[in-house]
């Protein structure tokens, strides 16, 4: 990590204009991190610019400074950084759209292609915003409270309220600095984790009355006249997966979102100790072992059942995968 830091120095000092990236259909890591590494360089005199191509959604836009995230890229950007991006693909853009090969990559995904310049990957790390945290000292960076309430925005979704198997006593420290800089953790764990619309509640009880269960496997799909038929603007599956994966019995949840244009996002969660990652690699997506997409060309049909019985493989055969 060392030399990576001194190359991050390097080529922040010497840029002008940087843009910072997060991940397509942006959650709170992406968001937190895209925004606290903007105000903490802004602070520091850089001219910066933050991108996602799908924006804020509505449920973050608590968050200060997501006001300033912007949809496209400034012409003149001499600096382009990728944040929780496990894949440049991952960004949302196509490589012709961005403007200019990625600098620096800084991400927690274990299927990580390192296609950053300077590439800071710890697998490790609960969610982007703590290798940020770690980062902030070296690189000469400060914290203040609204920075804080980002990265703790990051590290509260990603490990969903601090219930995954990658929380550890050191990410927790860096939870108590957090709320000492002054972020405010029973606000950001309301608002991103507990408090949902009535149209997301109805889109649930879509998914919920076709739920489907089989021995461990637990899965259902969002069809886009649910959306239409519910009034439900996002493209997501307004977090169900996490409800479905609360369910006795899921060993591994999946959930089939249908997108327009004749594509299928899925969704897979695992309990601790069965690493589904590489099934969602090999499906073209990624992720961590116990929560891992994958955007699939087909439709929900047929996506489903190529999807259930890959998956329901992981449960005949040990070889592959880690149980
Ligand atoms: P979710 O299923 O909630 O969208 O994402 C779960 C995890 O899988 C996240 O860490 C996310 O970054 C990763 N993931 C989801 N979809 C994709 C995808 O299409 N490509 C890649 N590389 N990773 C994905
Ligand atoms: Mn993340």
């Amino acid at each position: 990590m060392k030399s990576e830091i001194v190359e991050l120095r390097k080529l922040i000092d010497g840029a002008t204009s940087i843009a910072i990236v997060a991940h397509e259909r942006p959650d709170g890591d992406a968001i937190g991190s895209l925004i606290a590494l903007t105000l903490s360089l802004q602070n520091a005199g850089k001219q910066v610019t933050s991108i996602l191509a799908d924006g804020v959604p509505n449920r973050f836009r608590f968050l200060p400074g997501s006001d300033g995230v912007q949809g496209t890229f400034p012409t003149d950007c001499n600096l382009l950084i990728a944040l929780d991006c496990s894949d440049v693909e991952r960004t949302g853009f196509e490589s012709k759209d961005l403007p200019r090969s990625v600098d620096i990559n800084i991400d927690h995904h274990p299927t990580n292609t390192h296609f950053g310049l300077v590439n800071v990957v710890d697998p490790h790390a609960a969610a982007t915003a703590e290798i940020l945290f770690e980062l902030a000292d070296p690189l000469g960076l400060e914290i203040d409270s609204c920075i804080a309430t980002n990265l703790l925005a990051g590290l509260v979704t990603d490990t969903i309220g601090f219930r995954t198997t990658n929380v550890t006593p050191k990410m927790l420290q860096v939870v108590a600095r957090l709320i000492e800089l002054g972020a405010p953790l029973a606000e950001i764990y309301e608002l991103t984790l507990n408090r949902r619309s009535v149209i997301a509640a109805r889109y649930w009880g879509c998914g919920l009355s076709r739920l489907e269960q089989e021995d461990g496997l637990v899965w259902t799909s969002l069809t886009l006249e649910d959306r239409q038929h519910v009034g439900y603007s996002g493209k997501d599956d307004a977090d169900l997966i996490n409800l479905l994966s609360t369910i006795d019995g899921a060993e591994v949840t999946v959930i089939f979102v249908e997108q327009p244009g004749g594509t299928v996002k899925v969704s897979w969660r695992s309990r601790a100790d069965l690493n589904i990652a590489p099934l969602a690699e090999a499906f073209g997506g990624g992720g961590h072992h116990q929560a891992a997409g994958a955007m699939i060309d087909g439709d929900l049909e047929d996506v489903s059942k190529r999807v259930i019985s890959a998956t329901r493989a992981i449960f005949e055969s040990d070889s592959g995968m880690s149980r």
